[in-house]
C-alpha cells in the first residue's frame, strides 16, 4: 500500500534519514522503533510533505501512485492522515468543530454524520464533550480527539506519532486497544512508537530506525523474541546479562 525506497530527508546540513526504504501492507499495523532522535517523526513527515526541502532521493509511492514532492493537501485527499506527535488539537474550538476541521479536506461533505457516529463508537468521551473546548480536555482525551480528528478525512491509511506520550499506563493500554479496533475497521496504520512493548503487541510488522537507518526489520512476533530488541528497546534483561551484572556486583561488594 506505502512504499517508499531509498529516501533521504534533510534539514539544512543535518542528515536525518539515510536511505531509508519501507512497505507498509494493506490491512495491517506497522510500528517503526527506535530512541530519541533517531528520525522517526522525521519518516512520517517526509511521506505527509511536510519537510520543507523535500527528499532529492527516493520514492514513495502510494496505492501504486508516486505522492514524493506533492503537497500536504493533496497527500490527505488521496488518502494519507497524520495524528502529529503531541496531538495539536485546536485549544479554541470545541471537540466537534476539531473533528469537523478534520474532513476540511473532503470534496464530498456527506456522510459526515455517520463519520461523527463512527469515531464516537471508538471515544464515547469525545460524544459527552462535543462541546467542551478542546484545549480544557485531559492528555487522554486530547489524544483521542487528535485520532478522531485524522479519522474525519476517511484515510486509508493511518500515520501515528507517538500515541502513548505523556499518557498513564492505564490510558496507554485503552489507546492501544482503540487504536487496534481501528486498524480491524479497515484503516491501515503505521505507527511511531519508544514504547516499544505496547507498539510491537498490537502491530504485525516492526522497524527499527537508528541514526536515520533501519537496523532490523521483521514480524513483531519475532522481534518480541530478539535479545537485543528485548534488552535495548523493551527494557527486558537476558538471563546472561543479569547473572553478569550480579557477578560484577558480588566483585564490587568484596573489593
Ligand atoms: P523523538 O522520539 O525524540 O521524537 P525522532 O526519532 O522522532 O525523535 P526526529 O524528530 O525525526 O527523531 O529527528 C531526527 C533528527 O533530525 C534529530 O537529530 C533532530 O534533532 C533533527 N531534526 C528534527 N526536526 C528538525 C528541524 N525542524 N530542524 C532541524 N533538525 C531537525
Amino acid at each position: 500500500m506505502l512504499e517508499i525506497k531509498n529516501i533521504e530527508t534533510y534539514y539544512n546540513l543535518i542528515y536525518a534519514l539515510r536511505g531509508v526504504s519501507l512497505t507498509v501492507e494493506e490491512g495491517t499495523v506497522t510500528a517503526i522503533l527506535g530512541s530519541n532522535g533517531a528520525g522517526k517523526s522525521t519518516v512520517l513527515k517526509t511521506v505527509m510533505g511536510l519537510i520543507e526541502d523535500q527528499p532529492d532521493k527516493g520514492t514513495i509511492e502510494f496505492q501504486g501512485r508516486r505522492i514524493d514532492g506533492k503537497d500536504t493537501e493533496e497527500i490527505v485527499r488521496r488518502g494519507i492522515s497524520l495524528v502529529p506527535e503531541g496531538r495539536e488539537v485546536f485549544e479554541e474550538l470545541t471537540v466537534r468543530e476539531n473533528l469537523l476541521m478534520g474532513g476540511y479536506t473532503r470534496r464530498e461533505k456527506s456522510g459526515i454524520r455517520q463519520d461523527f457516529d463512527r469515531i464516537y463508537e471508538h471515544f464515547p468521551v469525545l460524544r459527552s464533550r462535543a462541546d467542551q473546548w478542546a484545549g480544557t480536555l485531559s492528555g487522554g482525551e486530547q489524544q483521542m480527539l487528535a485520532i478522531g480528528r485524522a479519522l474525519m478525512a476517511r484515510p486509508a491509511l493511518l500515520l501515528l506519532d507517538e500515541p502513548s506520550l505523556g499518557l498513564s499506563p492505564i490510558l496507554v493500554r485503552e489507546i492501544f486497544g482503540i487504536i487496534q479496533a481501528i486498524n480491524q475497521s479497515g484503516v491501515t496504520i503505521l505507527l511511531v512508537e519508544q514504547n516499544a512493548r505496547m507498539a510491537l503487541g498490537i502491530s504485525h510488522f516492526g522497524l527499527i530506525l537508528e541514526n536515520g537507518r533501519f537496523v532490523m526489520k521483521g514480524p513483531s512476533q519475532e522481534l518480541m523474541q530478539d535479545q537485543d530488541v528485548r534488552e535495548f528497546y523493551m527494557g527486558i534483561r537476558s538471563e546472561a546479562s543479569a547473572k553478569g551484572y550480579q557477578r560484577w556486583k558480588r566483585k564490587k561488594r568484596w573489593r
